[in-house]
C-alpha cells in the first residue's frame, strides 16, 4: 500500500509529487493521459513565475514533469473511476477503468476542471490559435486586435473587461437579453466604450483558414444569421470540474471540492489541489501551490497515524 497516491499529473499533481517525494513518501502519480494537464493546450505562457521571457505551454510542463522524474516520480497510466474509503483497512481505494483496484493511505485529487465547450465547428480546430479559455492567459496576443467574448456570467464580463487593455474592440456575445452576471460587473464591462454586447446570438460555427477569422452567429429572436469578424474567440460559458469519481460528501453544488487552507476535504486522508478545489482562481501557479500545500498536509497526517 502506498503513502499516497497523486490523481492527475498536471501543475498541481506534478507539484504535489515533487513535494511529496522530498518528504519521503512512497507514492504514485495516476494520469489518464500524458503529463502535463491543460497548460499543453496553451501556445505560450508568460505569467509562470521565473522565465523572463514566456514558455510554450508543453515545455513549461515537461520541465516539471522531468524534475519530478529526477526527484524519482513513479508515474503510471490509468483514469480512477471511483474513490472510497475503507474504514477497515484505514485507506483510501481507487477503481481504475481497467477493473485495477489501487490502495493508499493518502490521495491528493488533483484532476483539474474543464472549460465547457460550445461545441460548434471550428472551437476544437482553432484552439490556440484565435480560440482560448482564459483571457488572463492570452488577452495580451491580442493587442489591438478585434475579440468576441462568448457568454452572460460573471467569468464572461470579468475576463470582456480585462480584454479591453489589449483589445481595440470586445464583442460579448450571448444568447439572451439578460446576463446571468453580477449587476456591477455588467456596469463595469458592458458600459466600457471598447464593449459592444450582442444579445439573443447563439454561435454557430468559428471560421478562419489557418487563425481565426469570423465567427457565424444566429438571432434567437429572429432566427436571422450573420457573420461578425474577429481575430479571437474568447468562450467563457462555464467550466466543470472533473470530480465525478469522488464521493458526494467532498462536493459542493458546484461539483467542486471542498476544502481547508490546508486542502484537506472532510473524508480523512483526502485531499484536493488545483482547478478541481473550491475557490480556485485556476492558474497554473495557484494549481502548483495547492499541489504543494496537499502534499505537505498528507506527509502531516502520515505522521498522525
Ligand atoms: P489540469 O491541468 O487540468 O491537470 C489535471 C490532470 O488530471 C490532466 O492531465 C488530466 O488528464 C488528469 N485527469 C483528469 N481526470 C483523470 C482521471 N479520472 N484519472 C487520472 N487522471 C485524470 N494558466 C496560467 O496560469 N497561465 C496560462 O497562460 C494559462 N493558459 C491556459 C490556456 C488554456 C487554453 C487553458 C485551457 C488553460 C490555461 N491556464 C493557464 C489555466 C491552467 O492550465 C490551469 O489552471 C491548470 O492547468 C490547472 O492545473 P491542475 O493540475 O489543477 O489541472
Ligand atoms: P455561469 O455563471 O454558469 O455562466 C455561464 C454563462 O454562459 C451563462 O450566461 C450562460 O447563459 C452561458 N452559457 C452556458 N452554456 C452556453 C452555451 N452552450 N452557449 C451559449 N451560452 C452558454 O459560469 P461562469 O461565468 O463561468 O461562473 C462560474 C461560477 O463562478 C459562478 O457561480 C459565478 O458566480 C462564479 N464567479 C464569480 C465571480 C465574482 O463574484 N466576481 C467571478 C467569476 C466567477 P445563460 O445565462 O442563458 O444560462
Amino acid at each position: 500500500m502506498k503513502d499516497l497516491i497523486i490523481l492527475g499529473a498536471g501543475p498541481a499533481g506534478l507539484s504535489a509529487a515533487i513535494y511529496g517525494i522530498r518528504a519521503g513518501l512512497d507514492l504514485e502519480v495516476i494520469e489518464k493521459f500524458s503529463p502535463g494537464g491543460q497548460v499543453v493546450n496553451t501556445y505560450e505562457v508568460e505569467n509562470y513565475p521565473g522565465f523572463a521571457e514566456p514558455i510554450a505551454g508543453w515545455e513549461l510542463m515537461s520541465r516539471m514533469e522531468e524534475q519530478a522524474k529526477r526527484l524519482g516520480m513513479n508515474l503510471a497510466n490509468g483514469e480512477v473511476v471511483s474513490l472510497n474509503k475503507d474504514n477497515v483497512k484505514k485507506c483510501i481505494t481507487l477503481a481504475m477503468a481497467d477493473g485495477s483496484v489501487r490502495e493508499a493511505r493518502t490521495v491528493i485529487a488533483a484532476t483539474g476542471a474543464s472549460f465547457r465547450k460550445l461545441q460548434v465547428p471550428g472551437e476544437k480546430e482553432f484552439l490556440g490559435r484565435g480560440v482560448s479559455y482564459c483571457a488572463t492567459c492570452d488577452g495580451a496576443f491580442f493587442k489591438n486586435k478585434v475579440t468576441a467574448v462568448v457568454g452572460g456570467g460573471d467569468v464572461a464580463l470579468e475576463e470582456a473587461h480585462f480584454l479591453t487593455r489589449f483589445a481595440d474592440k470586445v464583442f460579448v456575445i450571448h444568447r439572451r437579453e439578460e446576463f446571468r452576471g453580477a449587476k456591477i460587473l455588467q456596469d463595469r464591462a458592458l458600459h466600457h466604450d471598447k464593449v459592444e454586447a450582442l444579445c439573443c446570438n447563439v454561435v454557430e460555427s468559428i471560421n478562419g483558414s489557418e487563425r481565426v477569422e469570423s465567427v457565424t452567429m444566429r438571432s434567437t429572436k429572429d432566427g436571422k444569421q450573420t457573420k461578425l469578424e474577429c481575430d479571437g474567440v474568447f468562450i467563457f460559458i462555464g467550466y466543470d470540474p472533473i470530480t465525478g469519481y469522488l464521493p458526494a460528501e467532498v462536493l459542493d453544488a458546484n461539483k467542486e471540492v471542498a476544502v481547508d487552507m490546508r486542502m484537506k476535504t472532510s473524508i480523512p486522508g483526502l485531499f484536493a489541489a488545483g482547478d478541481l478545489r473550491a475557490g480556485s482562481v485556476r492558474q497554473i501557479v495557484t494549481a502548483a501551490a495547492d499541489g504543494a500545500t496537499a502534499a505537505l498536509s498528507a506527509y502531516d497526517f502520515l505522521n498522525t497515524i
